[in-house]
């Protein structure tokens, strides 16, 4: 039992230690070694730790007071009523044991809860004597702050005077933040000048706004959100709304999108709907805070040494991560495109383990500095896959290597080109087998021909040599006894539908049973059917996404028709600019294109049935728009956004005041509630299929 609580005052020294170190990294220099989700896993740790031995908690553990010091250089104030951090919850479960206990403390008492976007910055103070700006600071450690009055004054949306008949000295509290654009700008210049750059907006704004040199401040264009209001210092209004609407109406910039909730199951609700829509902001938040609406209740709850109790943080799952590079693979694309990859030590981030991430081509590989043996930042936004966003110089040891990007195709060997003005690297031979496997999977693909058996360990049997064999598996052998090496089964798309008449060679591939030979040959069937739109979407041509490739197959309705256009005429095509219309043009007088598409036109794959479709299909959507949520019962997404597209309508994202319709399936997300809200119609695949007759 001593050797346990040894083990645990030991653990609890070496978590300060660390948590001390990281919070000078980030408070103080403003570049963290390791990322909030690391963070915030010790300071998880050290709290369990700490509740399960509470007299092993001193007043200076982490857990018991704001982090962060007011730094030299500045006049310090002390703040009327202590600036807090926020108890921070992970879990919508989190939340509701965070309302059970306002609820409990309330005895019986109602109120609702305020929610909040967290806008990743660092708070300020504004205080205002007789309606006049007075003094700018910062929250310091919670109790002294650092004035930063003309640094404040920098910020365009902070008014210096307030209309107000108040004699209160009046404190407004509030975010100031970073917009993204400013961020990339300053991250750019930063590495221009050969400075390390920022990881995000938040360190970023931070070090603006503690800088001595005020245009410097006025330079990097900081903003605010204003989200506290006191007056001589005790809240001034009976609710928090009454202070966001005193401020808003006083030409304070609070941030338009908050919610009043009637209980914690409308807090989650509207968390899990920002949870994607914050893509959409041009600032980054990092999660929602809750606040107890009425200041009563409030005052009824309390603080901690560090955190009020009527107020959480709600985080977003984490978007970045730290990991060690051991090593680049450079990767050609189909359009002859090298990408170098950043091979990881495995991480997990937004619940998946990432081992790999992009880092775009020779140029973002200079600009971040990368070696063999870093440290990086890595991040998931999104969709898109994850990037290297930083290199954690601080953490380097001297041991770290170089890298050359190469000189030649890593497959073909070909001489790379890299065309003056172009960040990218490409490949020149039209015939390497890396464009052609890219390209297969492209074709291949779910939103293209749909063949979904065509994995990438198939594809890179089929398009390699293969050995002749005979009967009993062995090699054969020329007459100089070397073993027999056969052309790859497919060389192009058109070859896959060659491949039923290749059963035997297709059996002989490793990991491929009868069953799944059947199931393949099955599915190029079938993908014969798939219709004009998604055959000129899988030939690749660069620049033709599924929209243009959508837009197209309604214009022309064949591929015939298609490859006889003109440039100038595809370039007048409505969303067809001129340079996609020069890359369709140039793709169909590319040498063995048409005869690509002959032979594919040969092997019965339709090529005008989706102008049938088209031709046929009433343009009955045109103008409406429809939003997609949740799944629906025989229809895969794309084909529902296909069949609505192909009649004339739109599909977007969101919904909003102009959506036509919802489309919901089954588990339809927060859109449906929005939908309702607005009082938008809401129809499902059944009608919206009869309404496309
Ligand atoms: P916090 O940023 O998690 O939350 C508190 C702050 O949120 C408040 O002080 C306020 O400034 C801000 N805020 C934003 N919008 C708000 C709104 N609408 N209403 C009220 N407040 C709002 O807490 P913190 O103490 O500033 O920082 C702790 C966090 O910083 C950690 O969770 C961790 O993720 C990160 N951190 C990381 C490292 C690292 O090394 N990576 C080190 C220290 C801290």
């Amino acid at each position: 039992m001593a050797g346990k609580a040894k083990n645990i005052e030991q653990e609890i020294a070496e978590l300060r230690q660390k948590i001390n170190q990281h919070d000078y990294s980030y408070y103080v220099l403003n570049s963290p070694t390791v990322a909030d989700v690391e963070y915030d896993a010790l300071m998880r740790r050290l709290k369990d730790l700490e509740t399960e031995q509470p007299e092993l908690i001193t007043p200076d553990s982490p857990t018991q007071r704001v982090s962060g010091q007011p730094s030299e250089g500045f006049e310090e104030y002390f703040h009327k009523r202590p600036m807090m951090s926020l108890d921070n919850s992970y879990s919508v479960e989190d939340l509701r044991d965070w309302a059970r206990r306002c609820e409990k403390l309330a005895e019986g008492r109602s109120f609702d809860f305020v929610a909040e976007l967290k806008i990743d910055g660092l708070s300020l103070s504004l205080i205002y004597e007789n309606g006049l700006l007075a003094r700018g600071v910062t929250r310091g450690d919670g109790t002294r702050g650092e004035v930063v009055t003309a640094n404040a004054k920098t910020i365009r949306s902070v008014p210096l005077r307030i209309e107000t008949d108040r004699t209160e000295e009046i404190e407004v509290r509030g975010e100031v933040y970073l917009p993204h654009e400013a961020f990339e700008r300053v991250n750019r210049e930063r590495a221009e000048q050969e400075l390390p750059t920022f990881a995000n907006p938040r360190n970023a704004a931070s070090g603006a706004m503690r800088q001595l040199d005020p245009q410097a401040v006025a330079d990097r264009h900081l903003d605010i959100f204003c989200y506290q209001l006191l007056f001589n210092g005790e809240p001034a209004f009976a609710t928090h709304l009454e202070s966001l609407d005193w401020m808003v109406a006083r030409g304070l910039k609070v941030n338009q999108h908050r919610k009043l909730c009637r209980d914690i199951e409308e807090v989650i609700e509207y968390c899990n709907e920002w949870d994607t829509k914050r893509d959409g902001l041009n600032y980054e938040t990092d999660g929602i805070v809750i606040k107890v609406n009425q200041v009563a209740i409030q005052d009824e709850l309390g603080t901690t040494a560090k955190a009020p109790r009527w107020a959480i943080a709600y985080k977003f799952p984490a978007r970045q991560a730290s990991t060690q590079l051991m090593d680049v693979i450079y990767q050609v694309g189909r359009t002859g495109a090298v990408t170098p990859v950043a091979v990881l030590d495995p991480v997990q981030l937004a619940g998946t383990t990432v081992s790999r991430a992009s880092l775009h081509n020779s140029e973002e590989m200079l600009r971040l500095g990368v070696k063999r043996g870093d440290f990086v930042f890595i991040e998931k936004s999104g969709e898109i896959i994850p990037q290297v966003v930083k290199v954690i110089t601080e953490r380097r040891t001297g041991n770290e290597i170089d890298f050359e990007f190469p000189t030649h195709c890593p497959v073909c060997q070909t001489s790379l080109i890299k065309p003056e003005g172009e960040a990218v690297t490409r490949c020149p031979n039209l015939q390497c087998a890396a464009k052609l496997r890219a390209g297969l999977l492209h074709f291949s693909a779910r939103r293209a021909m749909r063949i979904e058996g065509l994995g990438e360990a198939l594809v890179d049997q089929l398009t390699s040599p293969r050995t002749q064999r005979d009967k009993k598996g062995d090699a054969v052998l020329d007459e100089t006894g070397s073993p027999i090496v056969l052309p790859p089964l497919v060389a192009n798309v058109a070859d896959l539908y060659l491949l039923a008449e290749k059963r035997d060679d297709l059996l002989a591939l490793e990991r491929m049973g009868g069953k799944s030979v059947d199931n393949l040959l099955a599915q190029i069937e079938t993908s014969k059917e798939a219709g004009l739109a998604r055959l000129i979407y899988g030939l690749g041509i660069r620049h033709v996404g599924e929209r243009t490739a959508v837009i197209l197959a309604n214009q022309y309705g064949s591929m015939e028709s298609l490859a006889a256009a003109s440039a100038e005429e595809l370039a007048n095509v409505f969303e067809v600019g001129a340079v996609v219309a020069a890359s369709i043009f140039d793709w169909f007088n590319q040498p063995g294109n048409q005869e690509l598409i002959q032979r594919l036109k040969s092997a019965g794959v339709k090529m005008e049935t989706a102008q049938a479709a088209t031709e046929s299909a009433p343009k009955v959507f045109e103008g409406k728009t429809f939003v997609i949520t949740g799944t629906l019962p025989t229809m895969k997404r794309d084909d529902a956004k296909l069949f609505i597209e192909m009649r004339g309508g739109r599909v977007s994202g969101s919904v909003s005041k102009k959506t036509d319709f919802v489309l919901a399936g089954a588990d339809p997300g927060s859109k449906l509630t929005k939908a309702e809200e607005l009082g938008v119609k809401v129809i499902d695949e059944e009608e919206m299929l009869r309404l496309g007759q």
